[in-house]
């Protein structure tokens, strides 16, 4: 499946993902699915505490440390909608008008920009608070997939403005991605938004605007054009959707 791993990560990446991908086919009721992704989400924690030792000994992730969350973050309609059902569940009126005032902020910004100037920016995620996440348990999935084994090459590499390839520990990450694809899949498969979307941007709509979930619902794009994740100039016309050929059997 992936060159960067070894046979048995290889095994062990199809496995996950067809494990998750299994439960998850049982579901195709909206608000259903909903639920069982966000269950499904667990299964990161899950993965993660099933990977090898030696490959678990080398995270270098810890508390306050934010660089990761300095950068964008796509994510699938699903996880946008899970992060919003959480912070109108949790947060005060007076956070959510200040949340809703950050997207905008960050929305203004990222809008018309290429991902490389995206990048660029460096601008905190509207939902870091004092260097922690504030919808820890509710966080998209590229968050919960993330993994470093240098904390001080994140620094860099978010000062430099370049991707965190450098960064990444193969035996941690085929196990968090397998859980991430097999999701996504399991999502398109039941015929629900499989577009890449900004997260931010993504988030202010759903926090101005309930139509977003019943566009889900209703099996259409949940957001605007303009909140989509940003492509290269060098990206297939389809970039970023997710196809329901999807990676598992
Ligand atoms: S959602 Fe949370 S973990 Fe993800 S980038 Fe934002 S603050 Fe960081």
């Amino acid at each position: 499946m992936c060159a960067a791993f070894s046979p048995e990560e290889d095994s062990l990446f199809e496995k996950t993902g067809v494990a998750v991908l299994k439960r998850l086919r049982k579901t195709r009721n909206p608000a259903d699915l909903l639920a069982a992704v966000a269950s499904a989400h667990k299964e990161f924690e899950r993965a993660f505490a099933s990977a090898a030792p030696e490959a678990k000994a080398v995270v270098a992730c810890r508390a306050g440390c934010d660089a990761c969350c300095h950068v964008p973050v796509g994510v699938q309609a699903h996880e946008v909608l899970i992060a919003a059902a959480h912070v109108q569940t949790h947060f005060s009126p007076t956070q959510l008008d200040e949340l809703i005032a950050r997207t905008a902020v960050h929305r203004a910004a990222f809008m018309g920009r290429s991902n490389v100037e995206r990048t660029a920016l460096k601008t905190p995620c509207a939902l870091l608070a004092e260097g922690s996440c504030s919808i820890y348990s509710a966080r998209p999935e590229a968050c919960r997939s993330h993994h470093s084994h240098n904390a001080e090459s994140c620094r860099t590499n978010l000062q430099n403005g370049n991707e965190a390839l450098d960064v990444y520990i193969p035996g941690v990450r085929g196990r968090m991605f397998a859980v991430m694809l097999a999701i996504d899949q399991a999502v398109v498969e039941a015929g629900f938004d499989g577009q890449a979307y900004d997260f931010g941007s993504a988030l202010h709509e759903a926090l101005t605007s309930s139509l977003c979930a019943v566009r889900w619902v209703q099996r259409q794009s949940a957001f605007p054009d303009a909140c989509r994740e940003a492509s290269e100039a060098d990206d297939e016309e389809d970039s970023g959707v997710l196809h329901p050929e999807g990676y598992f059997r």
